[in-house]
């Protein structure tokens, strides 16, 4: 194997085996833009290195002969003492994971070449300051030194300088500085700095290697459901230098509006600094359009590449440059990370420009992205107190306590109570608090900064930059005017203002949810006026009605009342894929189920109590109908365990020995009750009498069902309307099962039909829900109109994971071992769950080629999923009435 590619050897579509970084700098490599010398070491080796906790031995060659075509090129030798070459070794994964993993600069500094440095640049001061950073990161992040240790260090000689910036050091307290940092080192470790560069290098790619399992990526990754065993390239690249004084600097931009999508120039610019200072927010940025006047040939170059790249890459890239004494450098790029209404937007705005198609525009956005836009807002009419204002860094609103740390967020978050975490920046350390927090908030750093960046790729609100505050995360104080806030008080922040207000604030409903609901006008009512709102809502729009028109997969609601069957046709439903009809027995008419239960087959008060319940479920099945008129609505028959309509044991046994205890009558009821219900309990509910075990063992209540909605049907059609009702039975087993229950439906609806002379067509289907149904669906297909894949049961039943007891308590920890990467409730885990669906498919087929195959699990809201299911040919999904949109997105991206 190759583990070592220089810059021209690849493109960017190899980010699988060169990370994203490496792909992308490869690629401008081969575009002929001012990309620093370098080579990426693969996602391979960095597995291998995983595996057995060594360098390969063929990656340390390698990287021999690919360092020494980089020197020649050059024609410098790293860490030559006369006039050093310098490397960065950097992280790269596939997906951008933005400060969690390692990086390292100025490699090849040690005592001797930071003179060469010095000469050779004839700034001493620049190469003092490089070597202290070496030291400092190399410290931090390869030897595991406490990073505080520098950071004091240095903050502790600027005070002794009087220096109000680093800047204001001179070279020779950086040189002391450096001494002041070996020790430091050599305290910590018991060894010296290392002085050998290729030492230094080495030690830094396997640094960079072992940050892939870092605490901190590893959280990142479960939340953005990256793989565990992808694992992270390494580039190594010529330094080039943003700090070598006036005519330097270094900068992030983006090629559009990353919130418009209007081109034109948008970034962040710092004279005489290293890339570091710009993300970590440590120094408040200028507007890249500044540049103009300090640089301006730097300046047109700049512009030239960033159209070359937009055009190239046809899509919103974001860019970090650096410029050394006036000559421009491209160190990255990357199609860029954006907001949802950013990604909405722009992707319109490059099919009005004509650099996409429609189809691709739909692939830019997401229905994660969909998701967060349908994210409740401030209130803007609402009381207000408003406390300080800042950037708007990540949409949405955010109301909760001050959590000043990662503690204080995870403890908040534990006990059910909301907080927004507050600090002066953060860093990739505070990853935890930004997980539990509902929103966070900085005192410093630009659109660029660590927490800008981390919060939008989580869809989190998030504001920036808000200079005002004064906090105080020791004494967990934070004073913002004539305020002294703590961890007491809440606020509220509006990600799309940069507003900061103290107290709960009211949130209301987002004008795309408006709109989604009720149509483009009232979208645009909603929007009052505000233009980038009107002009999000369009976008949404357009891309929404593209989705609809390549669809092939048709969604349903999940829903089983006529409030949430009325949202769901309003956010576009064809229709019910699941109507649970258990809820409809449950609150007051528990009592007549329970009547049902305990009386005796066939008795008189069985049959009253059949009777009443029917009654009310033909008034359910009516109005329910008459929302879904014209539309398919398939009812499912009675599904859950039977207990769930019985007493609680143990309260039961409780009464009846407390009342025995204190030697008072028991009340003779109570006690027949106890009998009963003790007969009945079951160990596993969820594998014992429910489903078409419950409807065959009780035969009365399917039937009491059956009629009740051919009933209804036969009422609304002989108005006049349009119902079209199906059957669905639960948690079939074997085709007997399903043609018991088919013979009896059968007879009841043509008895109905003939009574009320109309004609009632209603479809027969069963669900899928247990592995035997999937592997004998070329049977049941016989017996069965269509077929909904009930994929919370088969998940259960297939990984024989009890879906109500496991979530909470065990999958954590078979996420951090990796055993699956995001819960099987949630994703369908397509290699296990997923075969069985397929086979099922194939067999339902086999046997009846047109039959309707739909799926009404959770799953059938999730965007990942949805492409399974587009992929083995369903014909619909069915969600909750509030993921129809976003599935109708997924839909249209999974056809394309
Ligand atoms: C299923 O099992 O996937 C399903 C939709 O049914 P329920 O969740 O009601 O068991
Ligand atoms: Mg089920």
């Amino acid at each position: 194997v190759k583990y070592v590619y220089d810059f021209t050897q690849g493109d960017k579509d190899q980010k699988d085996l060169l990370g994203g970084k490496g792909a992308n700098l490869a690629e401008m490599t081969r575009l002929g833009l001012p990309v620093p010398p370098g080579f990426t070491i693969t996602t391979e080796a960095c597995r291998a290195y995983l595996k057995d906790g060594a360098v390969p031995e063929e990656l340390q060659t390698e990287v021999t002969v690919e360092l020494r075509k980089v020197e020649d090129q050059m024609g410098r030798r790293l860490g030559d003492p006369a006039d050093p070459l310098l490397v960065s070794v950097r992280s790269g994964a596939k997906f951008s994971m933005p400060g969690m993993m390692e990086t390292v600069l100025n490699i090849g500094l040690n005592d001797e070449s930071v003179l060469g440095l010095a000469a050779m640049s004839q700034n001493e001061r620049f190469a003092w300051d490089s070597y202290r950073r070496l030291i400092q990161m190399f410290g931090k992040t390869v030897l595991d030194i406490d990073g505080d240790l520098f950071s004091d260090a240095l903050e502790e000689m600027k005070a002794d300088r009087n220096a109000a910036a680093d800047t204001d050091l001179v070279a020779a307290d950086l040189q002391e500085l450096v001494g002041t940092f070996k020790q430091i080192v050599k305290d910590a470790t018991g060894k010296d700095f290392p002085q050998n560069p290729r030492e230094q290098m080495d030690l830094a790619i396997e640094a960079v290697f072992r940050s892939w399992n870092t605490e901190r990526a590893k959280i990142y990754r479960r939340r953005e459901r990256i793989p565990d065993d992808l694992g992270t390239a390494v580039n190594v690249q010529t330094m080039v230098f943003g700090n070598m004084g006036d005519t330097s600097g270094t900068g992030v931009c983006f090629t559009r509006d990353p919130s418009t999508g209007h081109s034109g120039v948008y970034g962040d610019y710092l004279m005489n600094a290293q890339g570091e200072d710009v993300v970590a927010g440590i120094r408040n940025t200028l507007p890249l359009a500044t540049l103009e006047t300090t640089d301006e040939a730097a300046y047109k170059e700049l512009r030239a590449i960033m159209r070359k790249l937009e055009t190239h890459y046809q899509d919103l890239c974001d860019i970090e440059f650096t410029i050394e004494r006036g000559k421009l450098w491209m160190l990255q790029t990357r199609v860029g990370k954006r907001t949802a209404a950013a990604a909405f937007r722009v992707a319109t705005q490059l099919v009005d420009e004509k650099l996409v198609t429609n189809d691709e525009a739909l692939e830019r956005v997401t229905g994660e992205q969909l998701t967060q836009l349908m994210f409740p807002q401030i209130d803007p009419e609402a009381e207000k107190v408003l406390i300080t204002k800042g950037m708007a860094a990540s949409p949405g609103a955010a109301v909760g306590h001050i959590a000043f740390n990662n503690a204080q967020a995870e403890q908040f978050a534990a006990e059910g109570v909301r907080c927004v975490l507050v600090r002066r920046e953060t860093n990739p350390e505070d990853l935890p608090g930004m997980v539990a927090a509902e929103g966070v908030l900085t005192a410093r750093g630009g659109k660029t900064s660590h927490a800008a960046v981390v919060a939008r790729g989580m869809g989190k609100t998030c504001i920036v930059g808000a200079e005002t505050l004064n906090i105080n995360a020791e004494e967990g104080t934070v004073k913002v005017g004539d305020y002294v806030l703590t961890s007491d008080d809440i606020i509220a922040i509006d990600g799309s203002t940069g507003e900061v207000f103290l107290g709960e604030v009211a949130v209301q409903d987002s004008p795309v949810t408006t709109y989604l609901a009720d149509g483009l006008e009232a979208g645009i009512a909603a929007a009052d006026g505000d233009e980038a709102t009107i002009d999000l809502i369009k976008s949404v729009d357009r891309i929404l009605s593209h989705a609809d028109k390549v669809r092939k997969l048709q969604v349903r609601a999940n829903a089983d009342t006529p409030v949430d069957s009325e949202r769901a046709v309003d956010f576009g439903a064809e229709g019910i894929g699941l109507c649970r009809t258990e809820h409809m027995f449950l609150g007051e008419r528990r009592p007549l189920v329970e009547r049902v239960i305990l009386s005796a087959p066939e008795s008189t008060e069985r049959t009253t109590a059949l009777g009443e319940l029917e009654v009310l479920q033909k008034g359910d099945f009516l109005e329910m109908l008459e929302v879904m008129n014209g539309l398919p609505m398939t009812v499912r028959l009675i599904d859950p365990p039977l207990h769930e309509f019985l007493p609680d044991l143990t309260s039961l046994e409780v009464k009846v020995a407390v009342a025995k205890a204190t030697g008072q009558p028991v009340d003779p009821q109570d006690e027949l009750m106890l009998t009963e219900v003790r007969r009945l309990h079951e160990q596993n509910p969820m594998l014992g009498l429910r489903g078409v075990r419950l409807g065959i063992y009780l035969p009365g209540l399917f039937l009491l069902q059956i009629r009740a909605l051919s009933e209804a049907a036969a009422e609304l059609k002989s108005k006049g309307l349009d119902p079209r009702p199906e059957i669905m039975v639960p948690l079939v087993g074997s085709v007997r099962e399903l043609e018991i229950i088919r013979d009896e439906a059968e007879a009841t609806i043509a008895e109905v039909a003939s009574r009320y002379q109309v004609e009632l067509d209603i479809p027969i289907g069963s669900m899928i829900e247990l592995p035997r149904a999937a592997m004998t669906a070329e049977d049941l297909a016989k017996a069965s109109d269509f077929f909904s894949f009930g994929t919370n049961d088969l998940t259960q039943t297939v990984w024989g994971f009890s879906r109500d007891d496991v979530e909470g308590v065990f999958f954590p920890t078979y996420i951090e071992n990796s055993i699956f990467r995001v819960s099987p409730f949630e994703t369908i885990d397509v290699h296990g769950v997923g075969r069985v669906v397929a086979e099922g498919v194939r067999r339902a087929r086999e046997s009846k080629p047109n039959i309707k195959l739909g799926v009404c699990g959770e799953h059938g809201g999730d965007p990942e999923s949805i492409h399974f299911f587009a992929e083995v040919g369903l014909d619909y999904v069915s969600c909750s009435p509030f993921r129809v949109p976003v599935a109708r997105l997924e839909a249209g991206r999974a056809a394309v």
